[in-house]
């Protein structure tokens, strides 16, 4: 049987706020447990929520990114369960009404095509706090600094068919998120958490399968492995004669596996009910326009100008756009040298191969746009080859400084003086009179002998156009 796998997620982004979203505790990261929560966080007898209009300001923010409706009015509801790390009871969330409803993103899947995948809702929500098993002698502690931090919560329409497509889409939206600076997106720190939803239906079957919930995945990575451990698993379990059991599940990455955590509830176990204690909230036009007046141009028309201003691929564009740094700096080293595609060619090449191999990030590579240019321009113009510009790129990576220091400094620079070139080739093929008779004989192939010991012995400094050339012109019979 073929199966196709069905997948949609829910994405918990913490908002960039100072202070919480119903209180005015600091939500910065890392304070010593217990220190950063009020009695408004903890839920304590008489004390009534405020909201904070910074995280709502930055929920519309992302309705505008994402092309959504942003709701006129929406109501925060309580979402009722226990748990020690929620002290109060319920959980602060939006249910039937959130602030953004349906929206679309765009994916770029690896054989460069685009997939439109659909947003049901965005909606404003509290984080609870965190249990600690570790360091307690077997028991466990509740660190509350995190109760009340705002959650934009981000769901997806079942619209994802693959593990590979569930990550593009991830990114996507941890790209969006950070672009507009709604979330540092830091996720060891927590700040971007991923649910999948994964179910598998026969082929050309309508209904979807019954889905199974994988909690709190906190890399792209474990998400596609996650999935794909889960797609097996509910396809060896139909086709061993099981059904799958709509449950929340775990995924242990050491194992590489997941496992059943609970039965999944149903939203009527919750008794969601509007919370008494809030407004409904409501947003006019004058809101709307002043919390987005500021957005920057978003990834996909970054990606769809890099295509039409620079004639870069759909794959190198959104390579290229995948942050706004990483977007800004090819920007400037394509704008600074002229030749859009080579600048490409180098900042998906050369400089994020340095990067990744040195765990650098792009704001602090030692080489500058500017200099990249500088080293782009050298090759244009003839001064350095382009297999020698890659050492050159090692030495302004090494902090040799600006490309022509480093050429001069370890003499890279391109030879193309025409009588040094020339009398190196006369000399060569005086000294292989064997080859050159095969050359004039018809073999081909030897030419190439010819050229390799011409670069040989000019260190690969001799300009490859003109030893053709020349080449050409001496061994010609
Ligand atoms: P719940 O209220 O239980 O959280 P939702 O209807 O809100 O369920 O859906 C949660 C997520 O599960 C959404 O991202 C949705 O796209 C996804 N989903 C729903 N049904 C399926 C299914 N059969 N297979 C895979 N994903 C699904
Ligand atoms: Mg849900």
């Amino acid at each position: 049987m073929q199966w196709e796998t069905v997948i949609g997620l829910e994405i918990h982004t913490q908002l960039a706020t100072q202070s919480k979203i119903f209180s005015g505790a600091p939500t910065a990261f890392g304070a010593e447990p217990n220190t950063q929560a009020c009695a408004i966080d903890l839920g304590l007898p008489g004390v009534l929520p405020v909201l904070n209009v910074e995280a709502v300001r930055l929920a519309v923010r992302f309705g505008k990114a994402i092309d959504a409706e942003i709701a006129p009015r929406s109501v925060f509801a309580r979402k009722n369960y226990f748990y020690p790390d929620l002290p109060k009871g319920y959980q602060i969330s939006q249910y039937e009404l959130p602030v953004v409803g349906k929206g679309r993103v765009e994916i770029v899947l690896d054989d460069g095509t685009v997939k439109t995948i659909g947003v049901t809702r965005a909606h404003l929500e509290e984080d609870a706090g965190k249990s600690l098993h570790e360091d307690f002698h077997g028991f466990t502690g509740i660190d509350l600094n995190r109760a009340g931090t705002p959650l934009l919560e981000i769901v997806s329409e079942p619209d994802l068919r693959s593990p590979a497509e569930a990550v593009a889409y991830a990114k996507k939206i941890h790209q969006i998120v950070r672009y507009i600076g709604i979330s540092d997106g830091n996720m060891q720190e927590g700040s971007f958490r991923m649910d999948a939803n994964v179910s598998v239906r026969p082929v050309g079957q309508k209904e979807f399968g019954t889905r199974a919930e994988i909690k709190n995945v906190n890399s792209f990575r474990f998400l596609e492995k996650a999935i794909a451990f889960e797609v097996e698993r509910q396809i060896d379990l139909i086709e061993g004669g099981g059904t799958v059991v709509q449950e929340t599940r775990l995924y242990d990455a050491v194992k590489d596996e997941t496992r059943s955590m609970r039965t999944k509830e149903e939203a009527n176990d919750y008794r969601y009910f509007p919370d008494p204690d809030l407004l409904p909230l409501e947003i006019d036009d004058a809101f709307l326009t002043e919390a987005t007046a500021d957005l920057p141009e978003l990834p996909d028309a970054k990606r769809a100008r890099f295509q039409s201003e620079y004639g870069l691929s759909e794959y190198d564009a959104n390579l290229l756009t995948a942050s706004r740094e990483l977007a800004d700096y090819y920007e400037t080293v394509a704008r600074a040298c002229g030749e859009p595609k080579l600048a490409a060619n180098w900042v998906s090449g050369e400089l994020m191969a340095a990067l990744n191999k040195s765990e650098c990030e792009i704001g602090a590579s030692p080489v500058s746009a500017s200099a990249l240019a500088g080293l782009i321009a050298r090759i244009q113009d003839g001064t350095v080859s382009g297999k020698l510009a890659k050492q050159v790129f090692e030495g302004m990576w090494n902090g040799g400084g600006e490309a022509d220091a480093v050429i001069e400094a370890q003499g890279l620079k391109q030879i193309t003086d025409t009588g040094a070139i020339e009398s190196m080739i006369e000399a060569i093929v005086a000294a292989n009179p064997e080859q050159v008779e095969q050359y004039r004989a018809g073999k081909d192939k030897v030419f190439g002998f010819f050229v390799g010991q011409v670069m040989k012995q000019s260190g690969g400094k001799a300009n490859p156009a003109q030893v053709n050339e020349i080449l050409k012109r001496k061994l010609a019979p």
